[in-house]
């Protein structure tokens, strides 16, 4: 027989199927090793035939199986195909996103833990007269396990030496037997649900997705509306018909309370699927879901390639959030896969979000998407209302501290009444930097040409993006003035300002500082749901998805940080940022209350998100994106072109522009923008970045998979080309 391998080499070279010589136990999705010029690789098996067009003489033979079971399925290979294709990456590269990463080069395996018991069928004191005198090791092994069931063999062999338990084994008085060890992630988190029934309008909701014939829903509900308790019917319903369940959250920080909430619901028949995992948690959930031990699969947007079979709904929950695009290759857009698997499998897709994607929503008005509506919050209460501070007023009333006097009062008040706030900080990019007041320069990093950001901490400036770092500033650099402004240290000078202003509140800190370890959200988030401390200060994390009923506070200190950024999606961002945050506030019996501090009170965008008006800030947005060509009117393209030489990436872009001119000659009228250029990151961890940018209108579909052949075909060992789909930051 005659197997179709590709080699898990994620090069362009290699990057077609290789015929092998194959025994009959190997068959479509098994991982081989293969002989592979002059070493082995390992490799994926992509079909099987009974002959080869290549010379026989010619053909190797593979060397061994890796796994004793497929890793992938056929459903799953086609899935990966339409990555390789859509995302322009080598087989391999989609290839791998279906297994553990740790599975490649044999790095993680199963868990065997080996025990050992006292043999039943002879007494124990028998077996001590039997034993030649002196050998008390053995005697006292005899006593230690009589006492117990079973005990582990390592730590039999440890106690009592390898020799006395190697000689009772011998004699029979003990048996040993393996057990597979299980490593169960979050193990000790609680599982909870609350019992409830079904509000009118999330049975309709629920009705809505399973009768439509539209395979794709959009599940649009305000926040706190109960889109959770839909989410878990659907899948309890199509678990009952024998099918499986993926469930995506955003992120990470996300991922321990949904998981929660169904582990209450599903018991075992929940595993989960994230990147914080350690190895062999990861191989282990993964393997529960392979076999079926496991029919639900949650986790952030690795999860769409979860090993199931017979899925019968995805969920995508915040389905607008920046996160299910991946920024590194193959850099997928989560959305497109799970249409694309519900499309192989015939299964429905529901997006969930109070504050859609312009996207999504302009598919569900358009009819591709059915769309259902959760218009009112569970507990019957309005959203919460917002107050608007100021902060222009503040500064006239001699008030320069980050806490407006409208939000000193609003915390007073609810730390008084024993309530819960959050405190949020719209820190994207540029909100640490070090900005002269004078001239308006601005710290930048040598290697990285980003600005600094300044870390309290150790009082210096860092660059994130290449970790080097500078000497905190006395003067600008450029005019000399003393006036230097190091905008808010973010998290950490807003808690040390807290401390002063409320001594005897309990501060809990939520940033990328304070969660480094793998269960770090977790235990903040646990600890504040546990009602261990009063506020909770924190920047994107604490902004989505979380229900914690005592919250009737929530602070947005600088709502227009994102308001400004070089991104056609900075409004849609920002509506989306303050109508999540906002929805954490008074989801319980407490009527909740937002303080939105701003330079901008009359800003449109910032005022549809005050009257929680999403229809207009749809129709506002989508008039601007259609007016001046943004997406989803538009394509934008982004070639990227990185070279560690300034001249090899300069040479490269050359290239790269003169190879695509020809195409934007020949289709200007497909075109809306086409230019050549230094990227505004020009340098990044030491290379130096060019590129290609593009939009294309909306049917140029068929010239952008041109335009990836042939930018593409650039890539050199010196020059690394590669292109990015309407990215989520132009850097
Ligand atoms: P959303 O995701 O829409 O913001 P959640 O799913 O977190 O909202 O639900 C908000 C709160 O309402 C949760 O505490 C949830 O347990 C509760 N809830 C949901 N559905 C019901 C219901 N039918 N009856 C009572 N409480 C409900
Ligand atoms: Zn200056
Ligand atoms: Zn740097």
């Amino acid at each position: 027989m005659i197997a179709e391998v590709i080699v898990d080499i994620a090069h362009s070279d290699v990057d077609k199927v290789f015929d092998y010589i194959a025994d009959d136990d190997i068959s479509l999705g098994f991982r081989v090793e293969v002989p592979f010029g002059r070493y082995r690789s390992e490799g994926f098996v992509v079909a099987v035939k009974e002959r080869s067009e290549v010379d026989s003489g010619k053909l190797k033979k593979i060397i061994k199986k890796l796994d004793d079971f497929p890793v992938l399925s056929e459903s799953q290979l086609r899935l990966a195909e339409f990555i390789k294709r859509e995302y322009h990456v080598p087989f391999a590269s989609a290839l791998r996103q279906f297994i553990p990463s740790d599975l490649r080069g044999g790095r993680v395996k199963e868990k065997i833990i080996s025990f050992a018991v006292l043999n039943g069928d002879i007494s124990p004191i028998d077996m001590v007269a039997s034993l030649r005198k002196g050998s008390t090791a053995q005697a006292n092994a005899i006593g230690y396990l009589k006492g117990q069931k079973r005990e582990k063999l390592a730590l039999l062999n440890e106690k009592f030496g390898r020799g006395a338990i190697r000689s009772l084994v011998e004699k029979g008085f003990i048996k040993t037997f393996d057990e597979k060890a299980d490593r169960v992630p979050y193990r000790r988190l609680e599982a909870y649900s609350k019992n409830v029934e079904l509000s009118d309008e999330q049975s309709n909701a629920i009705n809505s997705v399973l009768s439509a014939d539209k395979k794709i829903s959009l599940l649009f509900g305000v926040t706190g509306s109960g889109k959770t308790e839909v989410y878990l019917r659907l899948i309890d319903r199509y678990l009952q018909e024998g099918k499986t369940a993926i469930m995506l959250v955003p992120e990470i920080a996300l991922t321990p309370q949904m998981l929660g909430q169904l582990r209450a619901r599903f018991k075992d028949n929940v595993s989960i699927l994230h990147s914080g995992l350690s190895a062999g948690e990861r191989y282990d959930e993964w393997v529960r879901l392979r076999t079926g031990e496991a029919k639900i699969a949650i986790g952030a947007r690795s999860a769409i390639f979860a090993p199931l079979e017979n899925v019968g709904i995805i969920i995508i929950d915040e389905e607008h959030d920046g996160s299910y695009v991946a920024e590194t290759s193959p850099r997928y857009k989560t959305i497109d896969v799970a249409k694309k698997r519900c499309e192989i499998c015939g299964c429905k897709l529901v997006l969930g979000s109070a504050t859609p994607s312009i996207e999504s929503y302009s598919l569900a008005l358009s009819g591709e998407y059915n769309l259902a509506r959760l218009n009112r919050r569970i507990n019957g209460k309005s959203l919460p209302d917002f107050i608007v501070a100021d902060m222009r007023d503040e500064v006239r009333n001699g008030n320069p501290s980050i806490f407006s006097y409208r939000l000193r009062k609003e915390l007073k008040k609810c730390l008084d009444e024993g309530n819960q706030a959050i405190l949020f900080l719209n820190r994207r990019g540029f909100s640490q930097q070090v900005i002269c007041r004078d001239c308006g320069y601005v710290a930048k990093c040598e290697n990285c040409d980003l600005s600094l950001n300044y870390h309290r901490d150790n009082d210096i400036l860092k660059c994130h993006y290449c970790n080097a770092t500078y000497k905190k500033l006395s003067a600008c650099p450029e005019c000399g003035s003393i006036n230097l402004n190091y905008r808010g240290t973010g998290t950490q000078k807003i808690t040390s300002e807290l401390n002063q202003l409320f001594p005897s509140a309990r501060i809990l800190r939520m940033d990328n500082d304070t969660t480094r370890n793998k269960e770090g959200h977790f235990k903040i988030l646990k600890s504040f749901s546990d009602g261990e401390a009063d506020i909770l200060v924190g920047t994107q994390m604490v902004a989505k998805g979380h229900d914690f009923p005592s919250v009737t506070l929530v602070g947005i200190l600088d709502a227009d940080m994102s308001l400004y950024f070089p991104d056609y999606r900075c409004s849609e961002r920002t509506f989306q940022l303050v109508t999540q945050v906002a929805g954490r506030s008074g989801r319980a019996d407490k009527k909740g209350t937002v303080v939105l501090q701003t330079y901008n009170p009359d800003n449109a965008v910032l005022k549809f998100a005050i009257n929680y008006d999403y229809e207009g800030f749809f129709k506002y947005e989508n008039s601007i994106r259609k007016s001046t060509l943004f997406p989803p009117y538009s394509i934008i393209l982004r070639v990227m072109i990185e070279s560690g030489s300034d001249e090899e990436g300069l040479a490269g872009l050359k290239r790269v522009y003169e190879k695509l001119l020809p195409v934007y000659e020949k289709n200007k009228e497909k075109f809306i923008f086409f230019n050549k250029m230094k990227s505004p990151v020009k340098i990044l961890k030491n290379k130096f970045r060019y590129q290609v940018l593009m939009r294309l209108t909306s049917d140029g579909e068929e010239i952008k998979d041109r335009i990836y052949d042939l930018a593409l075909s650039e890539k050199t060992n010196k020059v690394l080309v590669y292109v990015e789909e309407n990215p989520g930051n132009l850097n």
